[in-house]
C-alpha cells in the first residue's frame, strides 16, 4: 500500500508527486496543480473567443457613418459631436470585438465627455446610439452621488441600474453605455483641494475613477442600502462605456485665457455674447476641464471630448417638426387615436421657438410650451365628437399661452 502511494503521479504531465504543490485525485488519474492552471488557462481562453465570435455574430459593427446617420434621424444639428461620437462608439466595440491573443495592441476605451448647454441633446446623443446598438443603457445624475458612507448614493448604484436595465443579465450589462449626467456638477470648487472635505465634489469623481478604469466592481443588484442582506454581484467595468454630459457653465472664461483672446470684444451686446460663447466651445480642450475642476485623472479617463451647439430657432424648429419622433409628430398621432387631425400653423411653431428661446431650456422647453399650449384641447376634445379638426394658428397659440402660464412655466423652469 505505501510502494502505491509514492508512485503517485500526475496522468496529464507525469510529474512526480513530490514534484507538484498539489496533485489532486479523480477517478481513474490524477491532476497537478501546474496541469490545473494550464487547463484553466486553456478554458478561460476559449471561452473569451468564443464569447467574442458570438458577440461578433449579435452585435453587428456599424461604421461611424452609419451610425452618424442613424443619429441623424433623431437628432438636429450636432454634426461635431455626432462625427466624434460615432467613431468613438465604433473604436470601442472593435475593442470589444479584438480576438484573444492580438494583445501586442491593446486598444484603450474611448470613454467621452459631451460639453454644451441644458436641453442640446447630449442624452438624446447617447441614448439614441444605445438605443441603435441595442445594449442596456441607463442615466445618472452625477449629483445625486456621494463618497461611500455619505447621505446619497455610492458611485457603485450606477451598475445596479445598468444591471436592472440589462434584465440582471451580467454579461450584457457589461458591455452597456452608462450616461453620466452633470458631470460639471461635481468639479471641485476650488483650487485649493484641501480646504474642506469635499463630499459631493472631489470624492465622488474618485469614486467615478474606480469605475472608468476598468475594475471589478461588487454591486448591489436591488442599489442602495436598504437592502444590506442582498448578495453582491460582481460586475467587470472594462467594457462599459461611458458618456459624461455637462454644460459646463462658464467654461468660456479658461477657454479664452487658455487661447489667449479677450472675451471684451464681445461684451457689448448680451446676444453677441453668446454667440462668442458657443464659438468658443468648439475649441474646449481637457485643459479647460481641468481648469473647471475636473481632477486630471478623471480627464484621463474620459479622452474623447466633443461640444453640442446652442439651438438657434432654426434648430430647434426643425426639433419640433423634422425627428422620426419629432413632438408635433407625436401630437398629431395623439389627437388621430381620437379621430382628430391637426395641424400646426408655420407662425405658431414659430411662436413656440420664440418662447423655448425666451427660457434658455434648450429644446427641453419645447415640450412643456407644446403642453400648455394643447392641454386644453387634450383635454375637452376627446369627449366631443363633432371636432374633426384643430388648427393651431398664431392667435390660438398666443391666447393658450397667455402670461399665466407663462409664468407658471418659467417658475418650473
Ligand atoms: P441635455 O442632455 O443636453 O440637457 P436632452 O438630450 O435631454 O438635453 O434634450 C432634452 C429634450 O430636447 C430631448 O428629449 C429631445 O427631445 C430634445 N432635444 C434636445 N436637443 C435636440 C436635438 N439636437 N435634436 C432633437 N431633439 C433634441
Amino acid at each position: 500500500m505505501k510502494e502505491k502511494k509514492e508512485s503517485l503521479s500526475c496522468s496529464f504531465c507525469g510529474r512526480d508527486k513530490k514534484d507538484t504543490n498539489v496533485l489532486i485525485a479523480g477517478i481513474n488519474g490524477h491532476i497537478c496543480d501546474h496541469c490545473i492552471r494550464q487547463a484553466n488557462g486553456i478554458v478561460n481562453e476559449e471561452l473569451d473567443s468564443r464569447e467574442k465570435r458570438e458577440l461578433s455574430r449579435n452585435i453587428r459593427l456599424v461604421k461611424p457613418t452609419e451610425i452618424k446617420a442613424f443619429l441623424d434621424e433623431y437628432v438636429i444639428g450636432q454634426d461635431e459631436a455626432k462625427r466624434v461620437l460615432s467613431v468613438a462608439v465604433y473604436n470601442h466595440y472593435k475593442r470589444l470585438m479584438q480576438p484573444t491573443g492580438d494583445h501586442e495592441v491593446e486598444i484603450e476605451k474611448s470613454n467621452i465627455v459631451l460639453v454644451g448647454e441644458t436641453g442640446t441633446g447630449k442624452t438624446l446623443l447617447a441614448r439614441t446610439v444605445a438605443r441603435m446598438l441595442n445594449v442596456p443603457f441607463t442615466i445618472v445624475d452625477a449629483t445625486v452621488l456621494t463618497e461611500a458612507g455619505y447621505v446619497g448614493e455610492d458611485v457603485e448604484s450606477i451598475l445596479s441600474r445598468l444591471l436592472q436595465a440589462a434584465n440582471y443579465d451580467v454579461r450584457s450589462a457589461e458591455r452597456g453605455i452608462v450616461f453620466v449626467d452633470e458631470i460639471d456638477k461635481i468639479a471641485r470648487k476650488s483650487d485649493n483641494p484641501s480646504i474642506t472635505r469635499d463630499v459631493s465634489g472631489e470624492g465622488v469623481q474618485q469614486g467615478l475613477l474606480k469605475l472608468l478604469e476598468g475594475a471589478k466592481v461588487n454591486v448591489p443588484p436591488q442599489g442602495g442600502r436598504k437592502h444590506p442582506d442582498q448578495k453582491f454581484i460582481e460586475i467587470d467595468t472594462r467594457n462599459i462605456l461611458f458618456i459624461a454630459g455637462g454644460a459646463f457653465d462658464g467654461i468660456q472664461r479658461y477657454i479664452a485665457r487658455r487661447m489667449n483672446t479677450k472675451a471684451v470684444g464681445y461684451q457689448s451686446a448680451k446676444e453677441r455674447e453668446s454667440i462668442s460663447n458657443t464659438a468658443l466651445l468648439r475649441y474646449v480642450s481637457p485643459q479647460d476641464l481641468k481648469s473647471f475642476g475636473l481632477i486630471p485623472e478623471l480627464i484621463g479617463r474620459l479622452p474623447v471630448l466633443t461640444h453640442l451647439d446652442a439651438l438657434d430657432a432654426a434648430s430647434l424648429k426643425s426639433i419640433l417638426t423634422d425627428p422620426k419622433n419629432a413632438l408635433v409628430k407625436q401630437y398629431v398621432r395623439l389627437f388621430e387615436m381620437d379621430n382628430i387631425k391637426l395641424e400646426f400653423k408655420e407662425e405658431a411653431l414659430d411662436l413656440i421657438v420664440e418662447k423655448a428661446l425666451e427660457f434658455k431650456l434648450g429644446a427641453r422647453g419645447l415640450r412643456s410650451i407644446c403642453e400648455a399650449l394643447l392641454n386644453d384641447a387634450m383635454f375637452h376634445l376627446p369627449s366631443d365628437e363633432r371636432t374633426e379638426r384643430l388648427v393651431i394658428s398664431k392667435s390660438y397659440a398666443e391666447q393658450k399661452l397667455d402670461l399665466a402660464v407663462m409664468k407658471q412655466l418659467k417658475a418650473v423652469g
